[in-house]
């Protein structure tokens, strides 16, 4: 762990743009300091070294959540399985509704880094798109779980009687689902 003495390690970059000193800590625990051309070295070490603790909060953060960084989330990998998550959770609704008839309005594809999924007021079902990633019968619990929010919008023991009606198991794939909670 750095200690408030330490020396920050950070790169230098140099802007004809820009008119102050800018600095940016990244989840990576990258640390960039932006200067105007030409700006003095010195005023700038002097800089870092009064923000050093700030610098070391933020570090200290990004470490202890990994996960929760959103810049974390490769937006490509998202819009790479978008396609494929929605017509799973397209079939996976459609198979499941055929069982219990609910009406509902849209299906949505989303990317969170905290719910699989999730059912709206407007009767919308979201699913995050890292379902493609799960074990099929764990969609299956996921789905049929979203799917009896629109009838009972807690979780109520009505709630998990509905669900019991086609996922009997219900109770190991929401376990299973649990350790799987940090997407
Ligand atoms: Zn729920």
């Amino acid at each position: 762990m750095k200690t408030k003495d330490q020396a920050i390690n950070y790169t230098l970059r140099r802007s004809r743009r820009a008119r102050h000193l800018r600095l940016a800590v990244y989840c990576t625990g990258m640390v960039v300091v932006t200067a105007p051309w030409g700006f003095d070295l010195r005023r700038l070490e002097d800089f870092v070294r009064q923000k050093t603790s700030w610098i070391i909060e933020k570090l200290d953060f990004f470490k202890k959540h990994p996960q929760n960084s959103a810049t974390q989330l490769p937006r490509k990998e998202y819009l790479a399985f978008k396609v494929q998550a929605l017509a799973l959770a397209k079939y996976k609704v459609d198979y499941w509704n055929q069982f219990y008839g609910f009406g509902y309005n849209r299906i949505n594809i989303k990317n969170q880094s905290t719910r699989w999924g999730s059912c709206s007021k407007k009767l919308n079902l979201n699913f995050n798109y890292k379902i493609v990633k799960l074990d099929e019968r764990l969609v299956d619990y996921l789905v049929v779980h979203e799917l009896c929010h629109l009838k009972e919008f807690n979780h109520s023991e009505k709630f998990w009687a509905l669900v019991a009606k086609t996922i009997p198991e219900y109770k190991i794939c929401r376990k299973e689902l649990k350790n799987h909670e940090r997407i």
